[in-house]
């Protein structure tokens, strides 16, 4: 492999005052940094030098594998500027350790952790003055692989490609930390035994797209998956994972069963509730307890988290048959503690104790 040294093409950067423009209000998902990382791979030589480029439209080969056969995984993090202007990451690492376990599902390339830990860090040193200052803001990064072989047989691909972008965003759902609705999704699933549920691959984003809008149709944010053989248990949603909290402050989530996505921030709120003394209960989850815990009032309150929304209190869980309705009791005491924690860490207003940010550029 090459050295972590990348070779830098500066791009022609936005004026401040249309950055500032955007940062003011940057929504999530809409606008990209001035740079981009690439990384190509090819089974013959490996990882090719590392490059910092111009953000930009990529030339692709119409037969790139990608485009045929969705070849493809991705991450998603975040860079959090502090209240001394350091900018931090949290968990890369771990970023990067689970592209790797999606890669390999996906028949892709691994990435060394360090390489991939260094694109991170080269692209938000590069753009920093694009990680927001205000509230709640941050620079989300969106690491991702492709298989780009200009071949159309059915094989996994022999050429692919690494890339890093980066965009600000704000609150992933409008309105701050109100309760969302969610539902229950009857008829599809996001995955099944032996399948890709825990890989973050683009291919099950886009079986979960049309469920999404029967969501949507139905006045919800977002969709619950179960588990296709055993449609009484709890999956995840399409794009966070779920937690229950009992009257005794119990947490429950899904354990992993091989078609749940291993959320870091999942795997980040059951270590910072075990270290609050609470107990967190890893283990099958369903829909009738779900239910029957709320109407005897021993299941309190609910909440999906995930990098991009953070936690996120569920307010509703909407079926064809039936709802489940925590009314003003969301969003309850026990998601709020845990969200201050979270991004109180995040933020550098609590303290790291366990080493989880990566400090990008000093304050
Ligand atoms: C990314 C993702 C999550 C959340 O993972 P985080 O690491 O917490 O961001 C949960 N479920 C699915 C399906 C995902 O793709």
């Amino acid at each position: 492999m090459t050295e972590l040294t990348f070779t830098r093409t500066e791009a022609a950067r936005m004026p401040a005052a249309e950055r500032e423009a955007i940062l003011a209000d940057p929504g999530f998902g809409n606008h990209f940094t001035d740079h981009m990382v690439s990384i190509v791979w090819t089974k013959e030589d490996g990882w090719q030098q590392p490059e910092l480029l111009p953000y930009g439209p990529i030339q692709m080969d119409p037969a790139s594998s990608v485009l045929h056969y969705g070849q493809e995984v991705f991450e998603g993090l975040k860079a959090y500027r502090r209240e001394d202007g350091s900018i931090v990451t949290f968990r890369p690492d771990e970023n990067a350790k689970r592209l790797n376990d999606s890669a390999r599902r996906l028949a892709l390339p691994e990435i060394p952790v360090e390489l991939f830990v260094a694109a991170v860090r080269e692209l938000v040193a590069a753009d920093a003055e694009w990680v927001p200052r205000g509230a709640d803001q941050t620079l989300y990064l969106r690491p991702f692989m492709i298989a780009d072989e200009s071949f159309l047989g059915v094989r996994s691909a022999e050429r692919a490609r690494f890339m890093v972008i980066a965009s600000p965003a704000g609150p992933y759902f409008s309105g701050g930390v109100k309760p969302v609705s969610i539902w229950l999704s009857q008829q599809y699933a996001r995955a099944g035994r032996g399948g890709t549920g825990a890989a973050k691959c683009g291919g099950n984003y886009a079986a979960s797209l049309l469920p999404q809008n029967e969501a949507a149709a139905q006045g919800c944010q977002q969709v619950l998956f179960t588990d296709s053989a055993t449609p009484d248990t709890i999956d995840e949603l399409g794009g966070m994972n779920l937690f229950l909290v009992r009257a005794d402050g119990t947490l429950l989530t899904p354990q992993l069963n091989g078609n749940i996505l291993e959320g870091i921030t999942r795997k980040s709120l059951i270590e910072l509730a075990r270290d609050r003394g609470m107990a967190v209960e890893e283990r099958e989850l369903t829909v009738s307890e779900w239910r029957a815990g709320v109407a005897d009032g021993s299941i309190t309150e609910a909440f999906a988290c995930g990098t991009a929304a953070v936690i996120t209190p569920i307010g509703q869980l909407k079926a064809t048959d039936f709802t489940i309705d925590f009314g003003a009791a969301a969003p309850g005491p026990t998601t709020l503690a845990l969200r201050e924690e979270l991004t109180g860490i995040q933020f550098g207003t609590r303290a790291d104790t366990h080493g989880w940010l990566d400090l990008v550029v000093k304050g």
